[in-house]
């Protein structure tokens, strides 16, 4: 027996390998299906080839997700725009709400033959560490449990816990086939066409620093009415937005501080919880795919060595784009660099061209 603990992208891709190749697996979700969950949902490119490895290519012409081929960003600060910039993306995204990519991923994974347990949630793999790796018969014990602080190493992290990210579905906002990025001191939201439930939305999604979210007054609508006196491109957006009942979620307390591949020495770690991809690159949940199914292909390839052979291979396959993520994201959130580097990437399509297939995988 295989155990997965979480069931977002990066456990429900692993858990569906593994299950196609005759293996029984178990999935845990502290949640349930669907729900609506804090993700800017732009779907990179590079995410369709692993989709197609795991034998749902289709998935987002399925669930009627609109492309996405252009970027908007712009810099504010004190409602003033510092700078604007636009270019086409490489190759386009899809816009598809968590709230039905979630689903569908898990619906997919149970027809493959996976358990998917719902509302379970289980504690550290400590447990597993210790007893030499079989409680129960489990064979391997993949994490994939997402940003949530994993261990105590985490918890005294000092970037840990100063992250807040917020987001809402509404109506009446015309954006299609843009992904905009409003960038104030401290936070950016993104905004992007989704389907949702059969419905077309956008989605307002916002990464926002600890003292970004005091300067808010600490809720969400405090948040969304500070961007609009700071950013007057979100304040025209917003001026217009009807948010939708029900769809909004938001997250505190995580950090980008590095985890690691593997834990207590045993478990396989895969998605946000070896390492958070930097929101702004809006690649999270194609690089949370591809680690997963990585992952997967180490535990059937390599057997006793998959622990040892994954912690090489997710640092060759993922450390570049994360460092670069990373970088990019630091950049964003300082209106004056901001507004230099959106010059910049307005300026050479080659800038952005560069960053955008940098911070991803292949398509
Ligand atoms: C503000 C913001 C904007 C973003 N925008 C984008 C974007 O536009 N595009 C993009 O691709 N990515 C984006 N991301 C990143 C993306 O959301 C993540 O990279 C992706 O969700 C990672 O997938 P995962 O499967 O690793 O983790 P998750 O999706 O977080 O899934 C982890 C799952 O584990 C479950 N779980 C946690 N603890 C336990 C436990 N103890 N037992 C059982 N289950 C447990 C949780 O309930 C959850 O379902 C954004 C992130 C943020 C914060």
């Amino acid at each position: 027996m295989i155990v997965v603990l979480g069931g977002g992208p990066a456990g429900l891709a692993a858990a569906t390998v593994l299950a196609r190749a005759g293996r029984a697996v178990t999935v845990h979700e502290a949640g349930t299906y669907p729900r609506h969950r804090v993700c800017g949902e732009f779907l990179s490119p590079d995410a369709g080839p692993v989709l197609a490895s795991i034998g749902i290519d289709d998935l987002p012409e399925r669930l009627g997700a609109p492309t996405i081929s252009s970027v908007r960003v712009t810099s504010s600060r004190g409602g003033r725009r510092l700078a604007e910039s636009g270019f086409k993306l490489d190759a386009p995204g899809w816009g598809v709400s968590r709230f039905d990519f979630d689903r569908a991923l898990a619906e997919h994974a149970r027809r493959t033959g996976v358990e998917v347990r719902e509302r379970s949630r289980v504690g550290a793999p400590a447990g597993f560490a210790e007893s030499g790796g079989s409680p129960g018969g489990t064979e391997a014990l993949i994490v994939a449990t997402g940003r949530g602080v994993r261990t105590a190493d985490d918890a005294r992290a000092t970037d840990a816990g100063n992250w807040v990210g917020v987001k809402v579905h509404v109506r009446d906002v015309a954006i299609p086939g843009v992904t905009e990025l409003h960038c104030i001191d401290g936070a950016y939201a993104g905004m992007n066409e989704v389907s949702c439930d059969g419905e077309r939305v956008v989605n307002v999604c916002a990464l926002v620093r600890m003292h970004a979210w005091d300067r808010a007054g600490r809720t969400p609508g405090g948040l969304w009415r500070m961007f609009a006196a700071e950013s007057p491109a979100f304040a025209a957006r917003w001026a217009v937005a009807r948010p939708v009942e029900g769809s909004e979620a938001a997250v505190a307390g995580f950090g980008f501080h590095a985890r690691g591949a593997v834990t207590g020495g045993r478990a396989i770690v895969v998605g946000d919880a070896a390492a958070l991809t930097a929101p702004v690159s809006g690649a999270g949940q194609a690089a949370a795919l591809a680690s997963g199914v990585a992952a997967a292909g180490v535990v059937l390839d390599e057997g006793e060595r998959a622990v040892r052979v994954w912690e090489s291979r997710f640092r060759a396959q993922f450390h570049r784009r994360l460092a670069v993520g990373g970088l990019l994201q630091r950049v964003m959130l300082t209106p004056s660099a901001a507004s230099i580097a959106i010059r910049m990437i307005g300026a050479s399509g080659r800038a952005s061209s560069w960053l955008y297939r940098a911070t991803r995988g292949g398509w």
